[in-house]
Formats: structure tokens, C-alpha cells, sequence
């Protein structure tokens, strides 16, 4: 089969002909209808977050259960699913309640294993397939990360938005177009930043009720103007020294700021503690199972808007470097 793989930061991507996995006990084998290309395969490819290579990049999967291994009966060839990608040992403390993506084993999907850049691709255990009868495989693909991931950081922040609060989301990408609709759901006031004015057009059709363009002026008081004050929550979908800078800035007393983006693979946050006080920082990493069953029926109701384009095998290259220079709306998807 054909399969894109991760050389090294040197070699870069190598479009190439590999055997088409064997799926052993307990796995299945999926033939991929299609695969998101993320931000973060960037910062693999630059080196930023070094992995085992050669390895197939991919990791957010959508396609056809196509065969299983012994002891596997349940999704039957055929069925039509979602790759959940965080895969993890299956029995730590983390496995145990559905966040394998939390796992330290760090054998996730197109990762430290083989992805869904390729024709088909081996899950280790039907865990990690979820049934997605009725959705088209190139909308669905994204829901596995560029949803769930976001889906999760407003999951943590909901307990912290109310109809008078502001949720600022900052990054209007392939995650940020859904933080958008996901923090719109929360019924707080949504104030959306990015640097380019397509995208903030975008989440403004996704639900922001303000927006605010980074690439001019002075942001934080721009994005205080939006929320009329101070924000409850900021969500940083890019996290790099302005961003962060920025949301530690605009967060009122007793807010929270969750950091999505990799930025460039560290996090520094500045704030004065004599003005924002006990304001909460955490990251937030990708989605557990279960969220990724909320998101999916969320789909299935026809309450998410998912905005893609579709790349093939001789686009991939360029379609990254578009990726890195901010040239894609919404989420790029790959299909064979
Ligand atoms: P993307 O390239 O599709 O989107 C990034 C968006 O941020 C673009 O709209 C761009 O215009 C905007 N942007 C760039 N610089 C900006 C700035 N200074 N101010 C405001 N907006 C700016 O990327 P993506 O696939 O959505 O991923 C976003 C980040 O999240 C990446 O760093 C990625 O590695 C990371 N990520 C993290 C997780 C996780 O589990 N924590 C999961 C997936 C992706
Ligand atoms: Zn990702
Ligand atoms: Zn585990």
C-alpha cells in the first residue's frame, strides 16, 4: 500500500510503498477513508517534538473496519468508524477511565505508531473504533482531534461560564473553528482572535459573538473591549509567548486559561499576581474516549459545522507548508 512517512526532520515526508499491515490478536485492520493533516504534524516534521522514525504520520482517522484478528468480533468488516487516536497500554490508571491518550506508553496514532497517512491502517484494539454510520468519512476524520481536543478544553471550562462570562478563543484553525461552536454552546458571551481576517469571518459564521483581529493594534485591550471587561476563560488554540501573553492579560479574577496550542513546545505564561488573582493555568491534551462519543453525537445531530478541504497523496508537501504559513480554512483532509 501506499503510505506517507516521517524520515526524520532532515528527510521529511517520503510518499512510499509499505506492506499492508497484518492486523494480529485482539487489532483490526481499517481501510482509511480519510485523514486530517494537523498543526501538530508540524511541529513533528520540524523535529520540535522528536519521535521514532520512520513512522506513517496521521492521526486523525476516519474509514471501514476491513478485517480483524483473532478474538475480535465486535465492529464487524464493514462497519464504518472513527479512529479514536490517543491509544494507550489499555490498563494503567489513565487507561482504565477512557483517557488513554494520557497513557505514558506514547504510542498514539501516527505518532509512536503508525498512522493514517496510507491506504489502511492496524488498530491494536477495537477500543480505539468507534461506529459512525451516516457520517461522511472526510467530515467525520476531524472530529477525532480537531473536535475532541477542543471539545475537552471546554468540557473543563464549562463549570466556569455562565451567561454573563466571556470565553475568549484564541486561533481560528482547524480546532479553533470548533472551539468556537463548542464554546458558543455554553451559552457565555464568545469573543473569537486570529490574525487573519478569513478566519475571523469563519467564527463569526460558527457562533462568536465578537472578534478580534490580532494582527493590528493593541490585543488585549481590543479583546477586553470585545467582552466588555474581563474574561472567565481563555482558550489559547495556538500558544506561543504573545498568545499566552495576551490571555494571562485579558482573564478576570479567578479565571482560567487552558493552553491547546504547542506554540514552539514550551510555555511560559507572565502575569502579575497583585492584579489577576489565582488565575488557573493548565494544558489540555487531545480528548478521552467518552468525549469523543459526545462529539460524535453532536455530529450525528447535525449540530457541528465541520469546514474542509480535500488533499490527495501528491499534495501533501504543499499542503503542509500552506498549513504552516496560515493558508487553510478549517482542517485539510488527506484521502487515498
Ligand atoms: P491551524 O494551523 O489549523 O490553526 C492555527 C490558527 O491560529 C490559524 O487560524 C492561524 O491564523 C492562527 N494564528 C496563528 N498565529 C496567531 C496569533 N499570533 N494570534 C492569533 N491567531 C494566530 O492549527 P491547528 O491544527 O488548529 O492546531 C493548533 C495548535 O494546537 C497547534 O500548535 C497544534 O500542534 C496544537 N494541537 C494540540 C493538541 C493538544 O492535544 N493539546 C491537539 C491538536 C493540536
Ligand atoms: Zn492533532
Ligand atoms: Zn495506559
Amino acid at each position: 500500500m501506499q503510505a506517507a512517512r516521517f524520515h526524520g526532520p532532515e528527510e521529511g515526508l517520503v510518499v512510499e510503498s509499505v506492506p499492508r499491515p497484518d492486523p494480529g490478536p485482539g487489532e483490526l485492520l481499517v481501510e482509511v477513508g480519510a485523514c486530517g493533516l494537523c498543526h501538530s504534524d508540524l511541529h513533528l516534521l520540524s523535529g520540535e517534538l522528536p519521535v521514532p522514525t520512520p513512522v506513517t504520520l496521521g492521526h486523525e482517522v476516519a474509514g471501514t473496519v476491513v478485517e480483524t484478528g483473532a478474538g475480535v468480533d465486535d465492529p464487524a468488516p464493514g462497519t464504518p468508524v472513527v479512529v479514536y487516536g490517543g491509544w494507550g497500554c489499555g490498563d494503567c490508571r489513565a487507561c482504565t477511565r477512557g483517557e488513554d491518550q494520557l497513557c505514558n506508553v506514547l504510542e498514539w496514532c501516527g505518532i509512536g505508531a503508525d498512522g493514517g497517512l496510507a491506504e489502511y491502517l492496524r488498530v491494536p484494539d477495537p477500543r480505539y473504533v468507534l461506529p459512525a454510520p451516516g457520517l461522511d468519512p472526510v467530515a467525520a476524520a476531524p472530529l477525532t482531534d480537531a473536535a475532541l481536543t477542543p471539545y475537552r478544553a471546554v468540557d473543563r471550562a464549562r463549570d466556569h461560564l455562565g451567561p454573563a462570562d466571556t470565553v475568549v478563543c484564541v486561533g481560528v484553525g482547524g480546532l479553533g473553528q470548533f472551539g468556537v461552536q463548542f464554546a458558543a454552546m455554553t451559552g457565555a458571551r464568545v469573543v473569537a482572535v486570529d490574525v487573519d481576517p478569513d478566519k475571523l469571518a469563519l467564527a463569526d459564521d460558527l457562533g462568536a459573538d465578537a472578534t478580534v483581529d490580532a494582527s493590528t493594534g493593541t490585543v488585549p485591550s481590543a479583546i477586553r473591549d470585545a467582552a466588555g471587561g474581563e474574561a472567565a476563560v481563555a482558550i489559547d488554540f495556538v500558544g506561543d509567548d504573545d498568545t499566552l501573553q495576551w490571555c494571562g492579560n485579558v482573564l478576570d479574577t479567578g479565571g482560567r486559561l487552558y493552553v491547546v496550542g504547542i506554540g514552539d513546545g514550551s510555555y511560559e505564561v507572565a502575569f502579575n499576581p497583585l492584579v489577576g488573582a489565582e488565575i488557573a493555568v493548565t494544558n489540555v491534551f487531545w480528548g478521552s474516549i467518552n468525549q469523543l462519543r459526545d462529539v460524535l453525537a453532536l455530529a450525528d445531530a447535525g449540530r457541528l459545522e465541520v469546514t474542509t478541504e480535500t488533499v490527495g497523496f501528491d499534495d501533501l508537501a504543499a499542503t503542509y507548508d500552506r498549513l504552516e504559513a496560515g493558508g487553510v480554512a478549517g482542517r485539510a483532509v488527506f484521502t487515498p
